[in-house]
């Protein structure tokens, strides 16, 4: 239990929330010899198993993956992971293509299990002295007190706390909390797009039943499906498509018929592979996607957000955790550094809000790109360009996705180059097809013009 409220060390933080931020914020700071309780509503994923049950998997990037290496967690994240080099097309018409992410198999993003990942991580921090409390729903903070109410199993508990770190998601009930003495100018955009998740299960071999090392796009303009691997030889599918509006929304596919004959019209291919449509449909809710902008992240020295609690974001670069796993690297270097927790907590929001607002936007255009773009002969011109500019100018010219999932540079550079670059690729390629055509001269000197040599963030 942390010490008595106005007894508490300094060095002493309680968590709220246990899931991915949660878990690996617990490991950072208990491996660096301080006192951390970790709050989280549900139960014990390792003894009831992880809430939500089937396989939910996310890409992890190079972002994610570094801050895992800093908790000791990437080995044995990365042995249950299924890597991923590129994103395999389907178009509804013509041959599906694999389009690969980077050059080689050292730029490529990992699946992983969101349950097995958390585990992983629960475990860790439970090695390194961290107390974990399930079952503990956070309901109200008395910051004055400094004392925090949890439900736990229909009981009301109160625990005194020296400061919390809000780790407790996009719905997060410490930001309510906190917004009750400082403004935090809290406002969600919500996407008019929902999502649903399907599965392709292995096939009668066990086997995969597609590509297993790729990301699968279905593209269809205004709407699409994704699919990635999971260790166990499924994958899990997601529709995203409008929530209202003209055909096809969820609100005119509203049922397991109307679904079979929306997948026989658009995604033919996948029928085989989905045996469990129609139960999948109708089961499975549709899910809200939405960007949450704060201006303020923290309350002085007593609470402050991280991850989707501070800045929860559309899920179409893949980077909401590998942002949340960089804020808890940050944090931690800002707790060891600064003199005291209002100080750490205000240069924690100060160096990560840009960056966050940087990754929420690229996320918001990479929707764009998914659903309508990739098998556009435009785009998909202006991507073979990129490579070619990155081959003449190795340490200016980084493509976009590069830049995002294989490097750490903040986002907020990667977003500012990859707006210079868009600029040269469209130039570039305005009213030609191939790559033959590009005036090669006038495309080095923009790029050797518009870009400064690029360096990877340090360790
Ligand atoms: P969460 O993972 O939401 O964890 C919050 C924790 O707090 C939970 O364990 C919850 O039970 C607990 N909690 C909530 N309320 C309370 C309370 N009152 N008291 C105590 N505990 C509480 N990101 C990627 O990087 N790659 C991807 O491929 C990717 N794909 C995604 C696909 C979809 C469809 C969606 C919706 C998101 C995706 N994301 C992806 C984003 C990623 O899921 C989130 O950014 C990430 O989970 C944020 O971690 P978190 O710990 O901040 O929040």
């Amino acid at each position: 239990m942390p010490a008595e409220a106005g007894a508490a060390p300094q060095r002493d933080i309680t968590i709220v929330g246990g899931g991915l931020a949660g878990a690996l914020m617990a490991i950072l700071l208990a491996q660096r010899g301080w006192s951390v309780d970790v709050f989280e509503r549900r139960g014990d994923p390792r003894v009831e198993g992880y809430a939500g049950g089937r396989s939910i998997n996310l890409a992890l990037a190079e972002r994610g993956l570094h801050a895992l290496r800093q908790a000791g967690a990437d080995g044995a994240v990365l042995q249950q992971a299924v890597m991923m080099r590129g994103r395999f097309v389907h178009p509804l018409h013509g041959a599906p293509n694999l389009q690969p992410y980077g050059r080689d198999d050292s730029e490529v993003i990992w699946s992983i299990n969101r349950g097995e990942l958390n585990i992983v991580l629960l475990d860790i921090a439970e090695s390194h002295g961290a107390r974990l409390h399930f079952d503990h729903a956070l309901e109200r903070v008395e910051f004055d007190a400094k004392l925090a109410t949890y439900r736990n199993h229909g009981l009301e508990v109160a625990h005194p706390f020296n400061a919390l770190v809000g780790a407790d998601g996009a719905g997060s009930t410490l930001r309510g909390q906190m917004a009750a003495h400082v403004d935090l100018a809290e406002r969600t955009e919500w996407l008019d797009h929902g999502y649903k998740e399907l599965e392709i299960p292995p096939d009668a071999r066990g086997g995969f039943r597609i590509e297993p090392n790729a990301l699968h796009i279905w593209p269809r303009g205004h709407y699409m499906c994704i699919a990635l691997p999971n260790d166990e030889r499924t994958f899990t599918v997601t529709l995203f498509m409008p929530k209202d509006g003209p055909h096809p929304s969820f609100a005119t596919v509203d049922d397991a018929e109307a679904a079979q004959a929306l997948f026989e019209r658009q995604f033919p291919d996948t029928l085989p592979l989905i045996p469990d449509l129609r139960r999948d449909y109708e089961r499975n809710p549709v899910g809200s996607l939405g960007t949450l902008y704060l201006d303020r992240w923290h309350l002085d020295g007593r609470a402050v957000l991280l991850g989707d609690a501070a800045h929860a974001m559309v899920p179409f670069h893949g980077q909401g955790m590998n942002c949340a796993f960089e804020d808890c690297v940050a944090l931690a270097g800002n707790l060891q550094r600064e003199p005291s927790l209002a100080d750490a907590f205000a240069a924690f929001e100060a160096g990560r809000k840009p960056d966050a607002e940087a990754i929420q936007h690229m996320a918001l255009e990479n929707y764009i790109e998914m659903r309508d773009l990739v098998d556009d002969p435009g785009f998909l011109l202006q991507r073979q360009l990129e490579l070619a500019l990155q081959q003449r100018h190795p340490d200016r010219f980084v493509p976009h996705y590069a830049m995002v999932s294989f490097m750490r540079i903040p986002y907020s550079q990667a977003l500012r180059r990859s707006e210079l670059q868009r600029d040269i690729l469209v130039a570039a390629t305005r009213g030609i097809t191939s790559l033959e055509d590009v005036d090669w001269q006038r495309a080095d000197a923009a790029v050797l013009a518009t870009l400064e040599p690029l360096e990877d963030s340090p360790a």
